[in-house]
């Protein structure tokens, strides 16, 4: 898990936090969250997908990373435009297998900007067995609420995965996908970035922590407290 834990945002990553024009500069950020992913250990090889909110001809839609192509690969023409009104791509690539999942939940949460999709070993490993992140640190708070939910296991690329995604992602940033990965959201590709490394260290951590026993956790009211305090101080938009 290189850098897994540690790592800031680099500088070039931050972005607007709003829709914004598909243009050079949104393409090169959205590369370079796609290999920051790589070297943090989040995604190997060609695992994982990013995508970003924005508007082309006037036509809101996205921009995801093709299927197939290694990140280090990655030129600005690969990313592929998906229109969010009729999912229609515009690229001279495929989308990621995955593009469904990117589509649905940034039609049904207008409050992300962008998403990154990871096999990341250690929320992977809770995800082979189908356990949810519980409020066991109070960091949990920082994807939305008292724990990370893991949604039931579909084939990748499908209808029903992207539905048990949105559904586990209800009043979320971050879900796990039972068998499969994690997907993070935010309102912009750096807030995405973090929440999925902070899924993935939040993981680790609770990995370290089972074997003592099952961790203990925190109450309703501790959660609320410390959500309260993200709301107002830190983490939220
Ligand atoms: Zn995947």
């Amino acid at each position: 898990m290189k850098n897994a834990s540690t790592g800031r945002v680099p500088s070039g990553l931050q972005d607007r936090g709003e829709p914004v024009e598909d243009d050079p500069a949104l393409r090169q950020r959205l590369i370079l969250v796609a290999r920051t992913t790589i070297e943090r250990g989040l995604n190997v090889n060609k695992s994982g997908n990013v995508s970003a909110r924005c508007v082309r001809g006037g036509t809101e839609g996205l921009l995801v990373t093709p299927t197939a192509i290694a990140y280090q690969d990655l030129t600005e023409e690969d990313l592929v435009f998906v229109s969010l009104q009729d999912g229609r791509c515009s690229g001279v690539r495929a989308p990621s297998s995955e593009w469904r999942i990117h589509l649905e939940i940034l039609r049904a949460r207008p409050e992300f900007g962008a998403i990154v999709h990871t096999h990341s070993p250690a929320a992977t490993a809770l995800s082979c067995h189908g356990l949810d992140l519980p409020a066991f640190h109070y960091m949990i708070a920082i994807c939305g609420g008292p724990d990370v939910r893991c949604a039931p296991y579909a084939t990748f690329g499908t209808q029903e995965l992207s539905d048990n995604a949105l559904a586990a992602l209800a009043d979320r940033k971050a879900c796990l996908l039972r068998s499969h990965g994690c997907v993070a959201c935010g309102a912009d590709l750096t807030e995405a970035l973090a929440i999925a490394q902070e899924v993935e260290h939040l993981s680790h951590i609770y990995l370290l922590a089972r074997p003592l026993g099952e961790p203990l956790r925190l109450s309703e009211a501790q959660m609320d407290s410390v959500i309260g305090q993200f709301r107002t101080s830190y983490g939220q938009r």
